[in-house]
């Protein structure tokens, strides 16, 4: 946990020169800038400069793509650190488990079913609305960053023997996400058993984990010259074609992050708690708009065990446990958004996706969501791990870059319900919900003034 509080406060250091000089846009408005401003010269290009070798060697295949992929290299360089890191360290803090006993395994296990089931909502959702299809751009990959069309025929079972590593080292060496997850898991679940013991080796995951956030948060810096670059060389290419593709991603994404909240959670309050969903959601709208607001399920870590503690009758003992291990692990929104991503991208690029590879992407995005962060963003950086598992191209990802903000919003708000959910669930089995608590309107109304604080 102390990782994920250095890894909020080393993302709100990097924004803090930016407040100082109020007058300087905030990076998200830059991203988004960059965005427009790639489309409109990308289009300008594409429909009014005539070919010459200028616009097309020197300009669109010359600065364009050595800009954009320079930032796209940035962003591969963090994944393994980053998620190994991260995995270790959240890993290790299920070492609390311990003191909960039973409600830890339960907690964990409701944790991973629930993201294993949003991703899945996530490729069937997607499928049915094809987001990616009409538009060829296949053309566009780098040769060297990408892996279209290598995925070779894998059979499930040795996918499945795939994810136990015979050398943690060249796992890690190659990239191979699947194992190096699962050799972190192991690490920090190690670490986690031999507590004080290996204290050195885990504060030494905790300083790495926040170098590691730190490094993201000032490659982010220069992510609207590589969006500009990346979306103008888009747009240079093939014009208007390529904003239909990007609106059917944004409906994607918010359509099957309605289904997951509106429906699969609801269902399994009323199913596994016996609990009206209706109040439930009244209760917690505060919290999902906080969530929005910041974009940051850490942040709102207060406000949730409060909320739950004090609106709805959960034990605090529960409640301050399952809420920031959900936090830090649990991130069923993420894993949405990375489902209906690979659907996007393998349409829009032509890669053919068969049930290995449907398998491999619900197992990667949801280890992936135990290796995101609480914090801005960080979805992005962990997607480029569930594309390299399939062997996407990550051009996909700075299409979605630019739009990603209001995703990163709203699917923070469905991570934090899933942890909410869960506690609920997990809280009501074991009799430690206070019904006339949950059923009074006007309980813990005080929290509708306070501010929560954040941490
Ligand atoms: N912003 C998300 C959260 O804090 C993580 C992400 O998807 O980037 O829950």
């Amino acid at each position: 946990m102390a990782a994920n509080a250095e890894a909020v406060k080393a993302n709100q250091n990097a924004e803090e020169p930016e407040k100082k000089k109020r007058k300087k846009l905030g990076l998200t408005s830059r991203i988004f800038i960059a965005l427009i401003l790639g489309l409109l010269v990308g289009v300008f290009i594409h429909y009014c400069v005539p070919e010459s070798s200028i616009r097309d060697d020197v300009v669109v295949e010359g600065v364009f793509y050595v800009v954009g992929q320079g930032f796209i290299r940035l962003m591969q360089m963090l994944v393994v650190p980053l998620v190994f890191c991260s995995i270790v360290c959240g890993a290790a803090s299920i070492g609390d488990t311990k003191t909960l006993g039973k409600i830890g395994v339960k907690t964990l296990c409701f944790y991973l079913l629930t993201t294993a089931l949003a991703v899945t909502v996530a490729l069937g959702f997607a499928n049915l609305i094809n987001p990616g299809f009409g538009v060829d751009m296949s053309s566009l990959v780098a040769s060297d960053t990408s892996s279209v069309g290598e995925a070779e025929e894998v059979s499930v079972i040795d996918t499945l023997l795939g994810i136990i590593p015979t050398n943690p080292i060249q796992s890690l060496a190659e990239g191979d996400m699947l194992p190096v997850i699962f050799f972190a898991l192991f690490v920090g679940i190690i670490l986690a058993i031999l507590g004080n013991k290996t204290e050195m080796v885990h504060r030494f995951f905790e300083q790495f984990n926040d170098i590691m956030m730190k490094m993201t948060s000032l490659v982010m810096l220069v992510a609207p010259f590589g969006v500009f670059c990346l979306l103008a060389r888009t747009f240079s290419n093939i014009g208007f074609e390529a904003f239909i593709p990007m609106l059917k991603y944004m409906f994607g994404v918010l359509g099957a992050l309605a289904i997951q909240c509106l429906v699969v959670y609801m269902i399994l309050l009323f199913v596994f708690a016996r609990i009206n969903p209706i109040t439930f959601l009244k209760k917690f709208i505060s919290v999902m708009a906080f969530a929005f607001s910041t974009a940051s399920s850490n942040a709102t870590i207060p406000l949730n065990i409060e909320t739950l503690t004090r609106k709805m009758g959960v034990d605090r003992r529960i409640s301050s446990f399952t809420i920031p291990l959900g936090a830090t692990i649990n991130m069923d929104g993420t894993a949405i958004m990375q489902g209906v991503a690979v659907v996007f991208t393998a349409q829009l690029f032509g890669v053919p996706l068969g049930p290995v590879e449907y398998l491999t992407v619900i197992a990667t995005a949801t280890l992936a969501s135990i290796g995101t962060a609480g914090v801005p963003s960080v979805g992005l950086i962990t997607l480029s791990m569930v594309f390299n598992s399939v062997g996407l191209p990550l051009e996909g990802i700075a299409l979605i870059m630019g739009i990603d903000r209001v995703l990163d919003m709203t699917r923070t708000a469905v991570n934090i319900t899933g942890d909410a959910v869960c506690t609920m669930v997990v809280a009501k089995q074991n009799g430690s919900v206070d019904l006339d608590v949950f059923k009074d309107p006007t309980a813990g109304s005080e929290l509708n003034e306070a501010r929560p604080q954040m941490s």
